[in-house]
């Protein structure tokens, strides 16, 4: 049994009672959204809206305020040295990308060498090979042994080659497999590299603590973790975010703009162009208060009880393949029903309102590595019940009567 109080959590998502009908199970593409966060968006839209660092008036002042507390909320909670150090984004696509950028212009050389891994979402590979050919820089892929676990000892011999960037998932959005990332990053330190890790998904996981991770680099999008979409973070440690090239260019991103010459702002607005998402970054803010209120650990054993309630259910129905472990799994069953395709399943679960995904995951790659053409995926959060996990054991059972 778990000690986490799933039906509670639950009350705190509108969602559920509007839609009762709903299982939704597609919660590594998005997450719903808790009052405190709706609450958030709302009143600073209805009371407090003005736009940042730009206004001399009081409502202006107060909006910065508000925003600048919402980055100092982000970085305790990911425990940065200084607030300066949350770059806001509109995503962990927005943040990897600017990385790539602002690396490639400034640290990396062409014959350098970034080494990624076999397990990630397409933002962290396509963010890195739209530069490698123009800069000259060599993209290496660490393998997956048979278990579809990352070969560490290919990985060993890859960090030989000396990649001056690493950069990894958290967690595999396609399969769930929580990477053994303290280990990894360590090596890759001691190997010389830039650490970056996509957290999309491990923040969902596990709090980050970034004085302990040896992660020079960090980013994540707040609609994963129950705030609002558009909004997300780019970490990085202050010496290394002073080398990126912005990415984008206009206001508050500047100190001096003249027709011939242009000199930057100091961090964070260097890196933050435009007018940022400041509702987002409140509503964000809102939702890390709201989920540091529960312990992880308890919220972990309970995603690890539906896991297990789903991984005995499935045992009793026919033609399953799971491709995810069972082991250090983040919440995230991947599988088909053998011989059927992948969108037919989802479609007879989306009959009975059960929410999953299916297809390559952002990740074709692993995909064509698997041999697969796509798969089905069940991403359990903790306001999911035990009883949904049942219902849709059910209803995956009848998918199985039907295509047979
Ligand atoms: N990385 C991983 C592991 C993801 O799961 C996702 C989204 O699914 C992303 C990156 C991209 O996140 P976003 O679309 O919020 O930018």
């Amino acid at each position: 049994m778990s000690d986490f109080n799933a039906a509670a959590f639950r009350q705190h998502f509108p969602f559920f009672a509007a839609q009762p009908d709903w299982i939704y199970l597609d919660n590594a593409a998005t997450t719903h959204k808790p009052f405190a966060v709706l609450e958030t968006l709302d009143h600073f839209y209805r009371q407090q809206n003005s736009n940042v660092h730009r206004g001399a008036h009081k409502l202006s002042q107060m909006a910065t305020i508000l925003y600048e507390e919402a980055r100092s909320c982000i970085q305790q909670y990911v425990n940065a040295a200084e607030p300066a150090e949350i770059i806001f984004t509109s995503g962990t696509t927005a943040a990897l990308n600017q990385l790539a950028f602002g690396l490639m212009h400034t640290v990396l050389k062409p014959g350098d060498r970034i080494l990624i891994s076999a397990l990630e979402h397409h933002a962290n590979i396509v963010s890195w090979q739209l530069h490698c050919q123009r800069f000259g820089v060599i993209l290496d892929v660490i393998p997956l042994d048979s278990q579809l676990q990352l070969d560490q000892s290919a990985f060993e011999q890859l960090l030989t080659l000396h990649p001056k960037v690493v950069s990894l998932t958290q967690v595999s959005n396609a399969l769930g497999t929580v990477l053994p990332l303290a280990s990894m990053l360590q090596a890759a330190k001691a190997a010389g590299a830039i650490t970056v890790v996509d957290g999309a998904q491990g923040i969902v996981w596990d709090k980050p603590d970034l004085q302990q991770l040896a992660a020079d680099f960090y980013c994540f999008s707040g609609h994963k973790l129950y705030g609002p979409t558009g909004i997300g973070v780019l970490y990085g440690k202050r010496a290394l975010l002073e080398r990126l090239t912005p990415l984008l260019g206009g206001g508050e991103m500047i100190e001096q703009v003249s027709f011939s010459h242009s000199s930057f702002n100091h961090l964070p607005a260097r890196l933050e162009a435009g007018t940022p998402h400041i509702a987002g970054a409140l509503g964000l803010a809102a939702a890390i208060r709201f989920i540091s209120q529960f312990d992880v650990s308890q919220i972990k054993s309970y995603k690890r009880l539906l896991l297990k309630t789903f991984h005995d259910g499935l045992q009793h129905i026919p033609g399953i393949v799971v491709l995810s472990p069972w082991q250090d799994n983040a919440g995230i069953v991947t599988l088909n029903l053998q011989g059927e395709h992948s969108a037919d399943v989802a479609t007879l679960l989306n009959e009975q309102r059960i929410a999953v995904r299916a297809g390559r995951h952002c990740a074709m790659p692993l995909f064509d590595l698997m041999a697969t053409a796509g798969a089905v995926r069940f991403a359990f959060a903790p306001y999911n019940q035990i009883s949904e996990v049942e219902q849709c054991l059910k209803a995956l059972t009848q998918a199985a009567e039907i295509l047979a």
